[in-house]
């Protein structure tokens, strides 16, 4: 009996990009030795993103989707796909064909050689823009030099997890979860592949810079509470300097010349206030996400699926 592998597509208003994608993903899946199912995640596109997969759904039999009821974004709208898959390992991957569905071969292979795990990492070809390379880059070294999770440069949600995982994945219960981070995370037997990634097939990304920064930001902070202690070196440094401003003004007093000083004192208390109120907007981050996981929310709302698809995951 052939193995059973899913493969999930988040996509949000990738309405030209599903039939193509659908295509190239069936064409590079048909000649393994494997039966498949591709299960696309509309992302709460408005435009006919949904229609573009119902059509493809009707036309061939491994093609399914499922959709939320409003925009989560990327990460959630993925384990909204991770959660419906029923294969034994589930690839997952970029509706905009960046991620090359001829990869998915090597991917597969890595499995069956008996990797729990296989990660993709992006050698910068040409297509790669110059900013996505440098803003990449960045990310990359910070969230390794703030995290003890060590993420190679180049990686992306472009990856073959075994079910085995993905079961351990859903012990997860961060509301924003960082899934790159916590598959680094879990361990378990991990090989590589590399790729090239090709130029986004239509559209714009969905990426601008302002969500990449927020995104970044959340990675760091499910995985590291460096920032916090970095807020404990920063007070206690600007304590040193405060110390050292009192010492000098108690001697400028016993010289019986203290200065008038409005200018200086004003200025070490706004640098001081200024430090204290980066300190608690850094513990506020952090509070934010024990508020969240209170709450309790669903990460994802599931609206709509094709007639295959259920639930397998919480
Ligand atoms: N995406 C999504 N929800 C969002 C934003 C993006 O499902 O809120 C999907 C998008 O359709 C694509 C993938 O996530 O399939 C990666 O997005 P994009 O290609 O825009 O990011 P980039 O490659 O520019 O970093
Ligand atoms: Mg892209």
């Amino acid at each position: 009996m052939s193995r059973f592998l899913s493969v999930v597509i988040p996509v949000y208003n990738e309405e030209e990009n599903v039939p193509e994608l659908g295509r190239q993903v069936t064409d590079a899946l048909k000649n393994l030795d494997v039966r498949y199912e591709i299960l696309f995640v509309d992302d709460g596109s408005n435009d006919g993103t949904w229609k573009a997969i119902c059509d493809a759904s009707s036309r061939h039999d491994g093609i399914e989707g499922i959709r939320l009821s409003r925009n989560f974004g990327h990460q959630h709208a993925l384990l909204a796909g991770l959660s419906h898959a029923r294969g034994e390992a589930v690839i997952s991957m970029d509706g905009d064909l960046q991620h090359p569905p001829g990869v998915i071969p090597a991917l597969f292979e890595k499995w069956k050689q008996g990797f729990d795990i296989v990660n993709t990492v992006r050698t910068d070809g040409a297509e790669t823009g110059g900013f996505k390379k440098m803003t990449s880059s960045c990310f990359y070294r910070l969230f390794s030099s703030m995290t003890d999770v060590k993420l190679a440069p180049g990686s992306s949600d472009f990856r073959l997890i075994d079910a085995r995982v993905l079961e351990v994945l859903f012990e997860f219960r961060d509301t924003d979860i960082f899934l790159r981070g916590a598959v680094q995370w879990v361990g378990f037997n991990c090989a590589t592949v590399s790729y090239t990634a090709d130029r986004r097939f239509t559209g714009e990304t969905k990426y601008p810079l302002k969500k990449m920064l927020k995104f970044a930001l959340g990675a760091v902070i499910s995985f590291s509470n460096k920032p916090l202690r970095m807020g404990i070196w920063l007070g206690a440094a600007t304590s040193v300097l405060a110390a050292g401003e009192l010492v000098y003004i108690l001697i400028r007093y016993a010289q019986g010349a203290t200065i008038p000083g409005w200018a200086s004192t004003m200025g070490i208390i706004s640098f001081l206030f200024g430090v204290l109120f980066i300190i608690l907007g850094i513990i506020g981050l952090y509070i934010s996400r024990i508020h969240k996981i209170l709450q309790g929310r669903p990460r994802f709302i599931v609206a709509e699926r094709t007639k295959a698809v259920s639930r397998r995951f919480p």
